[in-house]
């Protein structure tokens, strides 16, 4: 299970405990709940000079999702993962959308402002905002965790693959198939290389076999990435004692001869995340692609975003206790629409104009925990509020919208702060249902 923060009575973070040991504090009135979202706790009394295990934080950076794993490097232990979904593609989408209604206004002479022609410099270090959404998303949790836990140190996934690795070590002899780190790297440079493709028929999505351009039985072969090449299993086959020329693919030999920094080894994205975790004065340790799965592979940890998290970077303690964990889903939600008024699809407004965010104290966004007594809604309901003038709200729960619920039954448990919360996958049953709604909630 998860553990749970624990802060003392100036806020600073303690060791985390596990949720038994919190459900005591809170019961006997040691402690009080501080922050729902991560779970953290507030000691009421004073603790004797308490020195806590520095934690490390772990990042595994994606487009869609980041891994996210609190660890203890000295026991092994997981204390806390999450994986957080971003919002870059809706960061997009509005800004698509924006730029087409401010054509539109300009083409129907709708007395709209000119387009600005020079505002067009960029500042250094200047992202797309969908990307710059993504990397900010991180370096705010990395921030939060910080002030909940005992974070000393971080790791992140910085690269594909280690390029020097790659550059100056020959792959002796089987150590591709072996399993070893470099043939682990050497694997993910080649994807990378070879655009997840077979070299000689192009197919995708299938298990792929490091394959010598030029085969081991012949004069002129060499173990070097330069002659390696990624193959299906039955072209493998097909091509045999053959050479890729022979074979009828000469370019394959031109493809694998090409310098290496031609290939995406790095990304943008990465390494403006990597500059950001650097000035936050923690030691940052930088790990590839081919070690985290390695990592991973070696523990036999099954392949989600926050297990690589665990797995990322050198520091990985030999053993990772991980089984009973289960993370927080976090999805990046934004604050507020600045659209005014909702329209048809001849965009007439359809709806009033917007009113206030705050209805009674809530805001579209908040937790809240409705204990509706009777009647057909009966239940306890938690989860995301939308809130409406009448104050008769919608609560978003992981079992779906319950609508019409009054003010007077909700509780906030967790103000709006920019991203909205389940309990990890782990939680859900196993049903279709559930998982379209997953999907709408995010
Ligand atoms: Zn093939």
């Amino acid at each position: 299970m998860s553990c749970v923060f624990v802060v003392d009575q100036q806020q600073k973070p303690l060791d985390p405990v596990h949720p038994g040991r919190a459900r005591f504090l809170l019961t006997a009135g040691h402690a009080a709940v501080w922050r729902r979202y991560p779970f953290t706790i507030i000691l009421k009394s004073a603790m004797p000079d308490a020195q806590p295990d520095p934690l490390r934080v772990k990042i595994d950076p994606g487009s869609k999702t980041t891994g996210i794993a609190v660890v203890n490097d000295v026991s092994g232990a997981v204390v806390w993962a999450a994986e957080l979904t971003h919002r870059g593609e809706q960061v997009k989408a509005n800004l698509d959308q924006r730029r087409a209604c401010r054509r539109s206004r300009r083409q129907r002479h709708a007395r709209y402002r000119q387009p600005r022609f020079a505002n067009r410099r960029r500042s250094a270090g200047w992202l797309p905002p969908s990307l710059e959404s993504r990397v900010r998303n991180i370096v705010t949790w990395v921030e939060r965790l910080r002030r909940y836990a005992p974070i000393g140190a971080i790791s992140q996934e910085l690269v594909k693959f280690d390029t020097q690795l790659m550059q100056h070590a020959e792959i002796r002899g089987v150590e591709y198939q072996q399993g070893t780190l470099a043939g682990y790297e050497v694997r993910e440079y080649l994807l990378e290389k070879f655009h997840r493709r077979c070299a000689y028929c192009g197919v995708t999505d299938t298990s792929f076999e490091v394959d010598h351009i030029i085969p081991r039985s012949r004069p002129g072969t060499s173990n070097r990435v330069g002659n390696l090449a990624l193959a299906c299993h039955a072209c493998n086959q097909a091509k045999g004692n053959q050479t890729a020329e022979e074979f009828g693919h000469p370019q394959v030999q031109a493809q694998a001869a090409q310098p290496l920094k031609d290939t995406a080894a790095v990304n943008t994205t990465r390494w403006a995340l990597y500059r950001r975790l650097q000035a936050s004065g923690l030691p940052v340790e930088v790990g590839t692609g081919g070690r985290t799965k390695w990592n991973r592979t070696q523990r036999g940890m099954p392949k989600t975003h926050w297990c690589d998290a665990a797995c990322v970077g050198p520091s990985t303690p030999q053993s990772i206790r991980w089984q009973a964990i289960q993370p927080l889903d976090i999805t990046a939600t934004g604050w507020q629409r600045r659209q005014m008024c909702l329209m048809d699809a001849n965009g007439f407004p359809r709806t009033k104009a917007k009113e206030h965010s705050r209805v009674q104290g809530y805001r579209t966004g908040d937790m809240v925990k409705a204990v509706v007594a009777a009647g057909t809604k009966g239940g306890t309901y938690v989860g995301r509020v939308a809130v409406r003038a009448s104050g008769s709200f919608n609560i978003t729960t992981p079992a779906g919208t319950v609508q019409g619920i009054s003010a007077r039954y909700c509780a906030v448990i967790h103000r709006l702060d920019g991203y909205g919360y389940q309990k990890g996958a782990a939680a859900l049953p196993p049903m279709s249902k559930a998982r379209g709604l997953r999907a709408n909630f995010r």
